[in-house]
């Protein structure tokens, strides 16, 4: 059955011209079908340089708007509209607008993980992997971290010459796991190492023997030569390197470590999207798109420097 709908996403897939991307987050039966697999900016990044008309994200949507704002000429496709991010959709225009009256003279940074709206009022984005290299380079001192905590307080710490405010935003999924859970799957898991994503609470990240980006920690898992790992983020990640290192075992940090959101997106939705029977093609208005583009150039701009 799986097999079946595969094929036949894959010969719609060439038929209409899509190039599909899958964030790691996907199931294994939706990477299987995709061209290219990875974290959020890097996706958007790829769609850039394919030469197919239309670029189905199979993610969140502000990922699809990050595809959008880096490739107006292409039509952008979300599989699943009801897909968002609870963490890129806690701040609004408004809230944002406000807190940076709050903070006058502070540059604002954002997280990748936003609405293509908030990044329209920030001086530059990151992700987690490139944030502590940009904010070194920023020429200002005094920086505005939003909407993740977390990451901030990780990035934080990276570049104490830096004064970074947080706000008290975070991501659902990885924040929620604590040092007792830590404890319990050390227990359960005796000299495996603990990879987790900043994105996880202080003492978590404390506890652990790397932190990174998801594409960051499967690396670090391939080409770890210890066999044994717990995993801290979303518990697909887990399926996939269980798949791709057979000979390495994988145990989830907690077996709540799902991301709904992520999860909504289903081998089904991909083929509906193809038939033009479900799924949202991404509009967005030029001056949007523009003004949120400035903060992206600025990240890739210091992120070269
Ligand atoms: S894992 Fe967190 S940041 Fe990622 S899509 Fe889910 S809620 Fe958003």
């Amino acid at each position: 059955m799986i097999k079946d709908i595969q094929e036949r996403i894959l010969s719609l897939k060439k038929e209409k011209d899509v190039c599909i991307l899958a964030h790691c987050y996907q199931t294994h039966d939706i990477l299987e079908v995709a061209d290219f697999v990875g974290d959020s900016f890097g996706l958007a990044q790829k769609a850039q340089k394919v030469g197919n008309k239309t670029v189905m994200m199979c993610g969140v949507r502000f990922m699809a708007e990050t595809v959008k704002i880096l490739c107006p000429e292409k039509r952008v496709l979300l599989p699943e509209p009801g897909a968002g991010c609870p963490m890129a959709e806690q701040l609004d225009v408004q809230m944002l607008s406000q807190l940076k009256k709050s903070y006058p003279g502070y540059a604002v940074v954002a997280y990748i993980n936003t609405t293509a709206e908030l990044k329209t009022l920030c001086d530059v984005c990151v992700t987690s992997s490139s944030a502590p290299k940009i904010i070194k380079n920023m020429p200002e001192d005094k920086i505005l971290f939003i909407p993740d905590r977390n990451l901030g307080s990780y990035i934080a710490k990276q570049c104490p010459e830096k004064e970074i405010v947080t706000v008290h935003g975070c991501c659902p999924t990885h924040a929620r796991f604590t040092a007792k859970d830590v404890e319990q799957a050390k227990e359960e898991h005796p000299g495996a190492l603990l990879l987790v994503h900043p994105e996880c609470d202080a003492q978590v990240v404390a506890l652990a023997d790397f932190v990174g980006s998801t594409t960051e920690i499967m690396d670090f898992a391939k080409n770890s030569d210890a066999e044994r790992f717990i995993i801290g983020t979303e518990n697909s990640i887990v399926q996939h390197l269980g798949i791709d290192c057979p000979e390495k075992q994988f145990f989830p940090l907690s077996k709540d470590f799902i991301c709904n959101n992520m999860q909504l997106t289903k081998l089904s939705s991909v083929l509906h999207c193809l038939n033009d029977v479900g799924g949202e093609e991404i509009d967005m208005d030029e001056n949007t798109r523009l003004a949120a583009k400035k903060s992206i150039d600025r990240m890739l701009e210091l992120g070269n420097g």
